[in-house]
């Protein structure tokens, strides 16, 4: 199987081939077609294993395909992406980027990782945005602040989320919730499913 086997746009398969991915791999052939067909999906995934862009590419495709519904000028916040590290906080904001480059309007990603400054992450994400990739801790900074506007999340990925259980996640992910649209897609990785992680998984998909 080859990436242009999937109802992919010309400008997404140029970014791919662009990065000299030819085939997809395991996780990706599994958890593309269930992203496209906008189910929620919980997938058991190792570091290295290709899951980011098991999530960026049909997500891009999903955001070009569905057009936001509003006609405000600034992007509005339509993808929300939580990882453990600001590792791959600026790994995944940059799939983003690099994947969406061709498209006719490329999307805005912010991310947000601790250690920086807050005022001007919460000064870039009021500029506008389509994505917003943070580690899980910053993002709670951000959510106390009451200044950002999640009300046009359309997905959630939580991505390694049994490292963000290791840093205390789980109570605070009743208030990440409660602050995101009910109706939404939502995508979950985790390398190991632990009764907690199970637990959560029924929550939010
Ligand atoms: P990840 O598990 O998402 O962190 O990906 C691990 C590495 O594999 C990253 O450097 C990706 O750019 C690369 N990668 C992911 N999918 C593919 C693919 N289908 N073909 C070639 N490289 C890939």
């Amino acid at each position: 199987m080859l990436f242009s086997n999937f109802p992919f746009s010309k400008a997404l398969l140029k970014a791919i081939s662009e990065k000299n991915y030819t085939t997809p791999t395991a996780i990706q052939k599994k958890v593309i077609p269930l992203v496209l067909e906008s189910n929620d999906v919980m997938a058991k995934a190792q570091t290295g294993s290709g899951k980011s862009a098991s999530f960026v590419l049909p997500l891009l495709e999903l955001l070009a395909q569905k057009k936001s519904k509003d006609t405000f000028k600034k992007p509005r916040i339509r993808i929300l992406v939580l990882t453990p590290t600001r590792e791959l906080t600026l790994q995944i904001a940059q799939d983003f980027d690099s994947f969406s480059r061709f498209q006719t309007k490329p999307v805005k990603t912010v991310s947000l990782i601790g250690g920086e400054n807050i005022g001007q992450q919460l000064f870039d994400i009021q500029q506008g945005c389509d994505v917003l990739v943070a580690t899980s801790g910053r993002f709670i900074d951000i959510l106390s602040k009451k200044q950002t506007n999640l009300t046009h999340i359309e997905f959630l990925v939580l991505d390694e989320a049994d490292k963000m259980l290791d840093l205390g996640f789980a109570q605070e992910l009743q208030s990440v919730l409660d602050s995101l649209p009910t109706k939404r897609q939502n995508l979950l990785f985790s390398a190991t499913y632990p009764q907690k992680m199970i637990q959560i998984a029924k929550r939010i998909t």
